[in-house]
């Protein structure tokens, strides 16, 4: 099987120099410090000497995702601490209210699976207000707890009544890849992730790293997504590069549903 790397649009040497942060962040985690080693990373010298991302990627192994859901801790790097939870993983019980307060209508509301289930649970109560500007939810979904299933999303649309796009971000939260405004697929932000899936002809298993996230690094991070690439002109008009999952993706095999309180799996390309 050819493995094709999803390296679209940005500035190489911006995404390099992003690469390089990642693997010197990697350097204090319990759990790549010995890859690094073995592959020649483990030093300032070792990381700086790398002409391009692949170089680098070609001497580490894929990483199940089943590793750093038995033990989280390992891929922490203490150098780095942690951000306070972003506001769109709380649950807004008048969503958009600061943007109202700087007269800005909102037109998306975003976060957690979670929080948006709470905040659709409080609708028909009012307790949550909804605002007439809103025109899509957003959903903030990860890599180590899982997508959409299908049943949640039309659980989002019943409640809302609002076309729903989904996320998928990496194990710091940052933006890995965000669906397609025209629902064919996962389009990769070229500035934060590469993604290593099977050309147009096939299909197997998406492996990702991160180019952003410092304080638990993620390296060629087998997902359990299964999907290929897609590059060329998308209908939505985007151009950078896109995973298409699979209709009938498997959940991802190092994904537990009592570590959830939501499913793990959805189609997203349709
Ligand atoms: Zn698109």
């Amino acid at each position: 099987m050819t493995i094709r790397i999803g390296v679209k649009r940005g500035r190489p040497d911006q995404r390099l120099g992003r690469f390089r942060e990642v693997l010197l962040a990697a350097r204090h985690t319990e759990f790549y410090a010995p890859q690094l080693e073995a592959a020649g990373l483990a030093t300032r010298w070792g990381v700086g000497s790398l002409r391009e991302i692949e170089e680098g990627l070609a001497r580490l192994p894929a990483v199940n995702l089943r590793a750093f859901l038995d033990c989280p801790e390992s891929f922490r790097n203490p150098a780095v601490r942690a951000e306070p939870q972003p506001a769109t993983e709380r649950v807004e019980r008048t969503p958009g209210g600061w943007r109202r307060a700087l007269r800005l209508a909102p037109h998306s509301i975003a976060g957690s699976f979670g929080a948006l289930k709470s905040l659709a649970c409080d609708k028909p109560s009012g307790k949550a207000c909804m605002i007439r500007s809103l025109r899509r939810v957003t959903v903030h979904s990860r890599v180590d707890r899982g997508l959409l299933r299908e049943a949640d999303r039309d659980s989002l649309w019943r409640a809302f009544e609002l076309p729903v796009f989904e996320q998928i971000r990496g194990l710091d939260g940052e933006l890995l890849a965000w669906e397609c405004e025209a629902h064919t697929g996962l389009h990769l932000h070229a500035e934060h992730a590469v993604a290593e899936a099977p050309g147009n002809g096939g299909g197997g298993e998406l492996v990702l790293t991160s180019l952003a996230g410092l304080r638990y690094p993620m390296l060629r991070m087998l997902t359990g997504l299964v999907g290929r690439y897609a590059e060329g002109l998308c209908e939505c008009g985007e151009k950078s590069g896109r995973v298409i999952l699979s209709p009938c993706m498997r959940t991802p095999p190092a994904v537990g549903r009592e570590s959830l309180d939501f499913a793990s799996q959805g189609a997203l390309a349709r």
